[in-house]
């Protein structure tokens, strides 16, 4: 069997708030979201492959012309971030920094799932499949039957929240694979796990500017899915993607890179996918 390689781009710049600078230790460009969005398609274009935006529900007023584009090209899949990227979930790591960050309580999180789906479907008549959660978790949204519950009611199929490992931190091995929430009575829901380093980890640690070696750590992968024909979910930043490489000239790399090693789908065409397989 081919790898598959999901790419989804969390497209979440807030200045001021998202990312934390202090965390990333530079300043960042607030206008990221811009810049991204219109390279991406272009870069998209060229290559001919797929990908999801996974965007905050309240950056979509502000960027429809962009995103609108994005969908009549029909290489992008468009779903959520949640509406102000706050965790669902406490993260604990247990890395060298050390990262605590407190979930939201229970009762503020549906409107952070809701908003989005509701604002998709009114400004781009689109359903709103799937939600990548912000920061991701161990186990996703295994432990949390509550959230699922939220997950499904709004109409979704897909989460894309297991992208740490025990230590709550990174990498996160391959042996985890999309599954679905079954035992949690939620046999149509799938997860789609991201696995390896996220971008924003790898790339802080060893130097934002460092993009040749981080391209060489992006290669290995896809190698690695490719001879274990693993399904891979690959996540981008908007701000990550434009940091020291405002034309997108590295992500076009790892574009061509992939495209011809391993099958690139949307992450709902995956879903379709799997589900076609299933019957
Ligand atoms: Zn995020």
């Amino acid at each position: 069997m081919p790898g598959t390689m999901l790419i989804g781009y969390d497209v979440e710049r807030i200045p001021g708030r998202v990312p934390g600078e202090k965390w990333v230790g530079q300043p960042v460009p607030e206008n990221a979201t811009d810049l991204f969005l219109d390279r991406v398609l272009k870069i998209h274009r060229e290559v001919g492959v797929p990908a999801t935006i996974f965007i905050l529900g309240c950056k979509v007023e502000r960027h429809l012309a962009q995103l609108e584009a994005c969908l009549a090209s029909g290489l992008f899949e468009i779903a959520q971030h949640t509406h102000d990227h706050f965790p669902l979930k406490t993260v604990l790591e247990e890395s060298p920094d050390n990262v605590y960050l407190p979930g939201l309580p229970f009762d503020r999180i549906e409107e952070q799932l809701a908003r989005p789906v509701e604002l998709l479907r009114k400004h781009l008549g689109i359903h709103c499949r799937g939600i990548t959660a912000p920061y991701s978790y161990y186990r996703g949204l295994g432990d949390r039957p509550d959230i699922l519950q939220l997950v499904a009611r709004h109409g979704m199929s897909y989460v894309r929240s297991y992208g740490r490992n025990s230590h709550d931190y990174f990498p996160l091995g391959w042996e985890v694979q999309p599954f679905r929430y079954a035992r949690q009575g939620f046999p149509d829901l799938l997860e789609i796990p991201m696995q390896g380093w996220i971008d924003a980890q790898w790339r802080r640690a060893h130097g934002w500017q460092n993009w040749p070696v981080y391209h060489k750590y992006l290669k290995t992968q896809v190698d690695r899915v490719a001879v274990g024909g693993w399904c891979w979910s690959h996540c981008q930043h908007d701000w990550t993607s434009v940091f020291y490489d405002e034309p997108l000239a590295w992500t076009q790399k790892l574009l061509e890179y992939a495209a011809k090693r391993l099958t690139l789908l949307t992450h709902y065409s995956y879903y379709q996918q799997i589900a076609k397989a299933a019957e």
